[in-house]
């Protein structure tokens, strides 16, 4: 029999060899054996040295991504050690106490490439992105049971991306039920309902965790905008922290109803918050023209530039609001803002704010550089798992 292998086209062994995980189409001299969707294969450098194993993906232009370069047998029992390895590597944010959602597994930054695992009390919620992890799909469910005995597991493997590796979308109970009176999260002390099966992702932006407790810091006695609010991480946190004011805008009825819910849930007087649905690029031109200010913005909106090739009109949208924020702060004012698109590095990020406070003509401080939470590692051999930037700014 043939083996299931890919011949690498010459010199292209060197990103391999480097521990990124991807192996693009562009690098494959030949496919041997006829693997099938997600199958593991031997991955052969021009000589001919097996120098890694990987899950081959025939209609990804990722066209293979690697589980190791270790002479292993991918099987149940690799896969339960990285799984076992990747919640084991949480352990002191699990001591820490200070929530009970944690992103378990963050994909290719912890060896198991395209998946993803949320935790939300006894509740797991799985995304699969990749063929690789889609083929694995019965064993990764088997040990994770195994290793937590979860109440319930949720899967929402419903993103667009999942075409690309040739995978149509899922959305399913696995197993148990979800909680029969509602799912709700306690974070640094502030209680948020989770709606695992209608939420956006998972059903929780996990990764602003740190960043949200930031801004409860900050703001006391302040006037606050929250654009981009989803089920209001920050404004709880600036309510909590004491605001005078919070004003919260989203696109979406369904977050905002929840944002609702969450106020109530932990009894944070409502009068000190407005909310407003609607877009925030035509939400701050209407704040300038009415001549309101705040003390305190934060912009935290969804991905612009997923890849590079979308940069220069993400980098325009990114200039455009904080162009209008900063013009909306008053002097002294405070803005938090960032970029989660893997398209945008961390300098062009700030060269787009730069650009945006020279246009609004004001000098602005960076207080502090902010990034995603530790349950979201960056593998520094993977540094497309880096996407999450932010920069707290004084004007
Ligand atoms: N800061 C939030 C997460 C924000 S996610 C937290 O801590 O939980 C990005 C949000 O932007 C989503 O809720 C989405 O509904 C909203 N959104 C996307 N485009 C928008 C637009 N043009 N105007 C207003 N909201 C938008």
């Amino acid at each position: 029999m043939i083996e299931k292998a890919i011949q690498l086209k010459k010199g292209r062994q060197k990103s391999v060899l480097a521990r990124h995980p991807w192996i693009f189409a562009s690098a494959v001299e030949r496919v041997d054996g006829n693997p099938g969707s997600g199958e593991t294969v031997l991955i052969f450098d021009e000589h001919r040295k097996s120098i890694a194993k990987a899950a081959y993906s025939p209609n990804s232009q990722i066209r293979a991504r690697v589980w190791t370069t270790s002479d292993e047998t991918v099987d149940r029992k690799f896969l339960e050690k990285r799984i076992r390895d990747s919640i084991n590597r949480r352990d002191s944010l699990r001591q820490e106490g200070k929530t009970t959602a944690l992103r378990l597994i963050y994909g290719e930054a912890d060896g198991l490439p395209g998946l993803v695992m949320d935790q939300y009390n006894k509740t797991i919620v799985m995304q699969i992105l990749s063929a690789g992890a889609e083929f694995q799909r019965n064993d990764i469910i088997g040990i994770l049971k195994d290793l937590l005995n979860p109440d319930c597991i949720y899967e929402r493997s419903d993103v667009e991306v999942r075409g690309l590796e040739g995978l149509s979308v899922r959305e399913e109970l696995v197993t148990g039920n979800l909680p029969e009176n509602g799912l709700v999260i306690e974070e640094n002390g502030i209680k948020y309902q989770i709606d695992v099966a209608g939420g956006q992702k998972t059903g929780f932006y996990i990764d602003q965790r740190d960043n949200r407790q930031k801004v409860s810091g900050l703001a006391h006695g302040k006037d606050v905008l929250n654009c981009f609010c989803y089920t209001g991480g920050f404004t709880l946190n600036a309510l909590a922290g004491g605001a005078k004011s919070v004003l919260s805008v989203d696109s979406s009825a369904p977050a905002l109803q929840q944002l609702k819910q969450n106020i109530a849930l932990n009894d944070l007087e409502d009068e000190r918050s407005e909310i407003i649905e609607g877009d925030v690029f035509k939400l701050l031109r209407l704040f300038r023209d009415q001549a309101r200010s705040f003390d305190v913005i934060v912009l935290d909106p969804p991905k612009f530039a997923p890849t590079i090739s979308q940069a220069e009109k993400a980098s325009r949208a990114y200039k455009d609001i904080n162009l209008l924020a900063i013009k909306l702060l008053r002097p002294g004012g405070i803005l938090v803002t960032f970029s989660c698109s893997g398209g945008i590095t961390r300098d062009l990020f700030q060269k787009i704010v730069a650009g945006a406070a020279l246009d609004a003509g004001a000098d602005l401080r960076i207080l502090e550089q902010l990034s995603q939470s530790a349950d979201h590692p960056v593998l520094l051999s993977f540094p497309e798992s880096f996407y999450l930037k932010g920069l707290i700014c004084k004007k």
